[in-house]
């Protein structure tokens, strides 16, 4: 293919959608498989839905992700500006030329009458209120005279009724629109700034955009835009919708069923590589029963032919088993030097923890968490003294004779010298054996009273991270406080 070049065109609402990474991820991986441009263009010509910061913000998003773009507003390129704010002349040129070629029309008329023209069609049951071209038959002095007067106006597209608006959709195969269910859209509002249909076709044009790939909830949109390049005359780019995202009782995915915006999944501590293999996965597969995957591959992988025409379900035990995967699947040092970066937010951020005593925790944790933060949330006893002790397994495990067992462990630890794993497991097998009982007697309430859970990594890697002193600092004070839960 030649000449690729696709574009992410979103309007910043204050945050990065999942569904706006994954459209901007298909670009992305469409672009670079193709050895094409990927651009990022910011549609932001709604005045009304303005907020403060919101373009900054979705740049960092991202950039985060690694969906790094080859021109955009923040690093230029060759057929900027890439902000629709900055273009307005453009459009009002490219507006002036379908008014010309009687292809669009001023419009005069007021609210009040489009509001009445609804109610009236409203009464008529008809299935969609559409304008009805009263301003196409004004004058050219009637149109003069107006405008002179600083009458307000929009500037209005001419759809030609009665015709059928057909074109290939690369995933949803021949569409067909009636030219008699498209309303004579709005293209330049009354504050001079162009709709979105109309910024973003011109922009496509000018920006030489050979693909079109973008959500389903456009589609109904594109009959206009192919009346559009239709009216210019301009070859028009392939389009690609891609299936909607559904929640997992398939409605449409929103807010009210989870986190929606990709700097809520970062702040949770889902990591980019597993957040941009799921997103890859909502509505694409190579064919084969593989899921997880590094951008790499996806890039290597990646076509259109393989997106489906059906609804993707957002389903987010699958996003955390891959966070879990990909996290496994990560050096040490990287795991470390994020640990260290999440431990600085923390309670324990002024303590010092040496890079080996981490390492030890990596090593004992790493396939029992999913996320970096349960690496401390999931093991406090690590960092700190247990503060209290699950009741539970006081109930099952502290016996009559615990307390007595503790203190021939204290006993037999103390004469350790720097003891590895397999001393600790040594000393206490000796206990049993002398003692002629299951290790499980001593096992259990040694785990309760050096971290108080019941559960975690292998006792003998839990005494060894906590060494010597301290498992047998734990174990006196759990034979001081224990006893009072009972
Ligand atoms: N500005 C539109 C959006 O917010 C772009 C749609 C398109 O890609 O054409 O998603």
């Amino acid at each position: 293919m030649e000449n690729i070049r696709v574009r992410f065109a979103p309007s910043p609402t204050g945050y990065l959608h999942v569904g706006g990474l994954r459209t901007a991820l298909y670009n992305y991986l469409f672009a670079r498989k193709n050895n094409g441009k990927f651009i990022l263009r910011i549609e932001d010509t709604d005045r009304s839905r303005y907020v403060e910061g919101a373009v900054e913000n979705l740049i960092a998003s991202l950039k985060w992700c690694g969906l790094n773009y080859d021109e955009g507003p923040d690093i230029g390129g060759a057929y900027g500006p890439y902000m629709q704010s900055q273009r307005i002349d453009i459009y009002q040129k490219y507006a002036q030329e379908l008014i010309s070629k009687g292809y669009a029309y001023y419009c005069f008329c007021t609210p009040e009458r489009l509001e009445a023209l609804r109610k009236e069609q409203q009464l008529q049951k008809l299935p969609q209120a559409k304008y009805d071209k009263h301003c196409l038959h004004l004058s050219k002095s009637e149109i003069e005279e107006k405008l002179n007067s600083k009458i307000p106006y929009v500037i209005r597209l001419n759809v030609e009724p009665n015709q059928k608006i057909i074109f290939d959709d690369a995933i949803r195969g021949t569409v067909e629109f009636d030219s008699n269910n498209i309303d004579d859209q709005i293209l330049i509002k009354s504050d001079g700034y162009p709709t979105y249909h109309m910024a973003n076709v011109v922009d496509d044009h000018l920006m030489k955009i050979s693909h079109v790939i973008r959500g389903e909830e456009w589609l109904s949109s594109t009959p206009k835009h192919i009346l559009l390049y239709n009216y210019f005359n301009w070859e028009k780019p392939i389009f690609a919708h891609l299936p909607l995202l559904l929640n997992p009782d398939r409605s449409k995915l929103s807010k009210r069923q989870g986190d929606v915006a990709v700097e809520d999944y970062r702040a949770k501590g889902y990591m980019k590589e597993a957040l941009i293999n799921f997103v890859a996965l909502l509505g694409w597969n190579a064919g084969d029963d593989k899921e997880f995957y590094y951008m790499d591959e996806l890039i290597e992988k990646f076509s259109l032919e393989r997106v489906n025409k059906s609804g993707a379900v957002f389903d987010i035990d699958k996003l955390n088993w891959l966070n879990a995967e990909h996290l496994r699947k990560k050096p040490d040092d990287e795991i470390l030097s994020m640990l260290k970066d999440y431990i600085k937010t923390t309670e324990f951020a002024d303590k010092n923890f040496s890079d080996s005593f981490l390492l030890n925790i990596i090593h004992a944790m790493k396939e029992r968490v999913s996320f970096v933060h349960e690496f401390v949330n999931n093991c406090k006893y690590f960092y700190e003294e247990p503060k209290d002790y699950e009741l539970k397994s006081v109930e099952k495990n502290w016996k009559d004779d615990t307390p007595e067992l503790m203190k021939k462990l204290v006993e037999r630890f103390s004469l350790l010298n720097n003891p590895k794993k397999e001393d600790f497991e040594y000393a206490l097998n000796k206990i049993a054996e002398e003692h002629n009982i299951s290790k499980g007697k001593l096992i259990h309430p040694l785990r309760l009273a050096v971290s108080g859970q019941s559960t975690g990594p292998g006792i003998f890697d839990i005494l060894f991270i906590l060494g010597k002193d301290e498992v047998i600092k734990r174990i006196n004070i759990a034979l001081e406080k224990i006893p009072q839960l009972l």
